[in-house]
């Protein structure tokens, strides 16, 4: 059986990826220009370049029958190249290169009939006041490219505020959207297998600070109705995408009960770590499956209630990690640390998974197992 996985990049999402790949008896080869990351501490080997570097690449693709990526920021042009040397390459090049750019992507999702916040291309400041007449205030500015975690976001409230958010973004290319008022913001992970079989993990609840992801809570706290809406979109959204693996699809949840995609990550996602355990089959072998040409495994949830605490850096400096024995102390509580050597204010450094028959428990020690941590 060929079982040689490379993976392009080597963070958080790539070290879970490893540790299921390894599970299955795969062989892992990981890229990433950091030397020692979090992924190439648990893989086979890492190569150390960066994503771009063609000759790592090509050395890359040498040791791999299968080539995945934990960035969607990976070079598409470069993964489409390999897929045309029977390399397996997913998820593919073309879905990649849509979701890359933002506007693209909202272009895309509205073209096959899926719903969004209303949006429109900026060029120029003329443009942005002609969207803000068209849209109202307060809208959002955002880059098209390189935006992740809200970074290329600016909110503008009125005409007033154009000039700054233009300036803050100078050199990017823009779109606008409009602000959404949601109730909540909500995360259903889908996965496609090579043989086009799809399914959907339960409906997840995320709570953001300073645009992060802080809280994730499933089965998210939500009717029926928008439950079911909001399953479908993450369906039909994936029956228009090409590619295996796992996608997350977060999307918001209006006052009035719409569901609006906000945006698609062609990868394994932050939101979807509480899988590891609270479901039948966690969303990082589910992706190694899907990726692989194996069958995909169970969705099911086999607790009532998890919740998943991001564990973010808090100043800088050498990470040093305490108070791991007493949160583990709590009974149904999971602690997940990234290996990363430093640690910088909002930087992704582990996460905590609490297990509950409520969400309210759940809640409550995964809350009080963030307190003990410090790293
Ligand atoms: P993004 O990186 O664009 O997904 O944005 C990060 C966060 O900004 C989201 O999780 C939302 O909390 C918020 N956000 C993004 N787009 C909108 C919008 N159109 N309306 C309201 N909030 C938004």
């Amino acid at each position: 059986m060929k079982n040689r996985l490379g993976i392009v990049g080597g963070g958080q999402l790539a070290r879970m990826l490893t540790y299921d790949a390894k599970k299955m008896g795969f062989v892992v080869t990981i890229l990433d220009p950091s030397p020692n990351s979090p992924g190439g501490q648990v893989a086979d080997e890492q190569i150390v370049a960066a994503l771009e570097d063609e000759n790592a690449m090509m050395d890359l693709s040498s040791k791999s029958d299968y080539i995945t990526i934990e960035w969607e920021l990976a070079d598409s042009k470069l993964l489409e190249k390999f897929s045309g040397q029977g390399i397996s390459v997913n998820p593919s090049a073309i879905s990649l290169g849509i979701i890359k750019d933002k506007l693209a992507q909202k272009q895309f999702l509205k073209k096959n009939g899926l719903p969004v916040a209303e949006f429109a291309e900026i060029n120029s400041k003329d443009d942005a006041l002609r969207a803000g007449r068209k849209l109202g205030y307060p809208m959002l500015l955002k880059a098209r490219h390189d935006a992740y975690d809200g970074r290329g976001n600016a909110l503008v409230k009125s005409e007033r505020d154009v000039p700054s958010a233009m300036e803050k973004l100078k050199g990017k290319k823009l779109y606008v959207e409009k602000f959404v008022r949601f109730e909540k913001e909500l995360s259903v992970m889908v996965a496609r297998a090579i043989d086009g079989d799809i399914v959907s993990y339960p409906v997840a609840e995320n709570i953001h600070e300073n645009n992060i992801l802080h809280t994730t809570i499933a089965p998210a706290r939500i009717n029926d109705s928008a439950r079911q809406k909001a399953l479908k979109i993450a369906v039909r959204t994936m029956q228009h995408l090409k590619g295996a693996g796992v996608f997350g699809i977060e999307m918001f949840l209006t006052k009035d009960n719409r569901i609006l995609i906000n945006e698609i990550a062609p990868r394994v996602h932050n939101s979807g770590h509480y899988t590891i355990e609270a479901c039948a089959t966690s969303q990082f072998e589910q992706h190694i499956r899907a990726v692989t040409g194996l069958p995909l495994g169970s969705v099911e949830m086999l607790v009532p209630s998890v919740v998943m605490v991001n564990i973010l850096g808090e100043r800088t400096g050498k990470a040093d990690v305490k108070g791991l024995d007493r949160a583990l102390g709590i009974s149904g509580v999971t602690v997940h640390i990234y290996g990363k050597a430093q640690t910088k204010p909002e930087r992704k450094m582990g996460h905590i998974t609490s297990i509950g028959k409520t969400t309210e428990e759940a809640l409550k020690k995964a809350r009080w197992a963030r307190k003990y941590i410090s790293i």
